[in-house]
């Protein structure tokens, strides 16, 4: 009966579509006139029922008589357990019946070309970077456990409890490189897997599109063949109300057929602002792991890492160097270390601490997104008349004591250094020496107003700049 029901169904609907909405179904039984179909999920139901009520009637029709009804099965778990849903609509009196011309109507937007053919070549492609992988992603306390979840999802998609998976972080910390390589290790290791890597941006304007190009049901045929979806930057979902409904639909699909999915987010979910709750309940479903900001042993591990990769010779004194003046994220890190690298090749010279100092400068400069601690040891030198040596050296003179602790206070103010990465360039001082002298110079600017004029002076010419 089935048999002939796809039939009548396959002279209706596209390829993509039929594929997507009737191959999975399975005839489950035959009482009298009463057909029972099985589909994956509560979803997929109802989305058989609001796009093909017609179609299926007619199908019914042809099969087994105008009497003929259909109910579903909704499979749950593997379909070891198989709940009832209530019978469809076919049947139901006040569900308003679409007239002949408005069926015609939509079975043209099934068949619209944009999605279909736009996705369809996606498929083979899965928008993934083969450059992004585990074994050059560097592990470190800043990222151990998310990177640990990732590595257990890629050799396990979907039979972990880590569906979804959710990594947060700030931007240029990891997120990319670690989802990217869980959809290249699937790719490798498991051939046939349909992985796919999407923006949320993007996710976006193709939503957008299809519902311009009447093709929504191919782009959701679309995304519910994935056997993997990895959805970056999720935050950018937030406030966009239909695109959120859309991946909730999608998410609970794939997520009942047992498919993996993969989000990463610049907040953690409780602060995303602008998200259903409903969506934001689902991905506490799974394991939500945080990237912070590299370690000074993970920065240093990184420098070490690219340098050897660029067949380069670079002296410890310089990767530490490097490592503690710039520790906001790795991609600023891979920033400077390219122009190095490039600088040295250009001038075919080796990286030493002067080059490293001179590039770094430069590339602060230009970025302007933050003062340098080399600009801040100039303006002092020179405001209080002492030497760059004198902020370095061990010396308890009040004229140089003052001047060092000024230096380091505005090192904290203006920069993003941790309070180490502040003492190590000035003489190798401990984070308790630098947090002291934050604090003296604080006291002095409550009783001293001169001081306070003073000190406010010198932040005012970075600000300037
Ligand atoms: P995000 O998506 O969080 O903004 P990316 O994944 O784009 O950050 O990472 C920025 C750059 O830093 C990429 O080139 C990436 O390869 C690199 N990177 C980040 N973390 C690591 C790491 N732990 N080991 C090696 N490279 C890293
Ligand atoms: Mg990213």
């Amino acid at each position: 009966v089935w048999n002939n029901c796809l039939k009548v169904i396959k002279q209706h609907v596209s390829e993509q579509s039929y594929r997507t909405w009737f191959e999975p179904v399975i005839p489950y039984k035959l009482l009298g006139k009463k057909l029972i179909i099985q589909v994956p999920s509560q979803f997929f139901y109802e989305w058989l029922e609001d796009n093909y009520v017609q179609l299926l009637r007619k199908a019914l029709d042809f099969s087994l008589g105008r009497e003929g009804q259909l109910e579903y099965s909704i499979v749950v778990d593997s379909g070891d357990r198989v709940k009832n849903s209530p019978p469809m609509s076919v049947n139901a009196p006040n569900k308003p019946h679409k007239t002949p011309e408005k069926e015609t109507e939509a079975e043209k937007k099934v068949n619209s070309p944009f999605v279909l053919r736009g996705l369809d070549n996606a498929q083979s492609e899965s928008f993934l970077n083969r450059s992004y992988t585990f074994e050059n992603f560097i592990e470190g306390d800043c990222n151990r456990l998310a990177r640990a979840a990732s590595f257990a999802v890629a050799e396990k998609p979907s039979v972990t409890s880590f569906n979804p998976l959710m990594i947060y972080g700030g931007v240029g910390l990891g997120k990319t490189h670690l989802v990217q390589a869980i959809g290249n290790y699937i790719k490798m290791n498991f051939e046939g897997k349909f992985v796919l890597y999407v923006s949320s941006e993007k996710f976006t304007s193709q939503f957008i599109n299809a519902i311009r190009n009447n093709s929504l049901q191919d782009f959701m045929a679309f995304y519910m063949q994935v056997d993997v979806l990895i959805l970056d930057d999720v935050q950018f979902l937030s406030g966009k109300e239909k695109t959120q409904e859309t991946f909730f639909h999608i998410f609970n699909h794939l997520h009942q057929s047992g498919k993996q999915i993969v989000m990463t987010s610049d907040r953690p979910p409780r602060d995303l602002e602008g998200m259903e709750d409903r969506l934001l309940s689902r991905f506490k479903w799974g394991l939500t792991a945080d990237l912070q900001s590299p370690d000074l042993e993970t920065r240093i591990a990184i420098i070490h890492k690219k340098t050897q990769d660029e067949g380069i010779d670079i002296d410890f004194e310089v990767i530490e160097y490097l490592a503690h003046s710039i520790d906001s994220n790795v991609r600023e890190l891979e920033g400077v270390m390219i122009s190095l690298i490039a600088q040295a090749s250009l001038t075919q010279r080796t990286i030493d601490l002067e080059l490293a100092k001179r590039t770094l400068n430069h590339i602060v400069t230009e970025s302007e997104k933050e003062v340098s601690i080399d600009g801040i040891v100039s303006v002092v030198t020179e405001h209080y008349s002492v030497r760059i040596a004198d902020l370095k050296s061990k010396s308890r003179l009040r004229s140089i004591v003052i001047p060092r602790q000024v230096a380091m206070y505005l090192a904290k103010e203006l920069t993003n250094l941790s309070l180490k990465s502040i003492g190590y360039h000035f003489g190798g001082r401990d984070h308790s020496t630098v947090i002291h002298a934050i604090q003296t110079v604080n006291d002095l600017m409550d009783t001293n107003k001169e001081m306070e004029k003073e000190v406010n002076s010198l932040m005012k010419q970075f600000k300037k700049k």
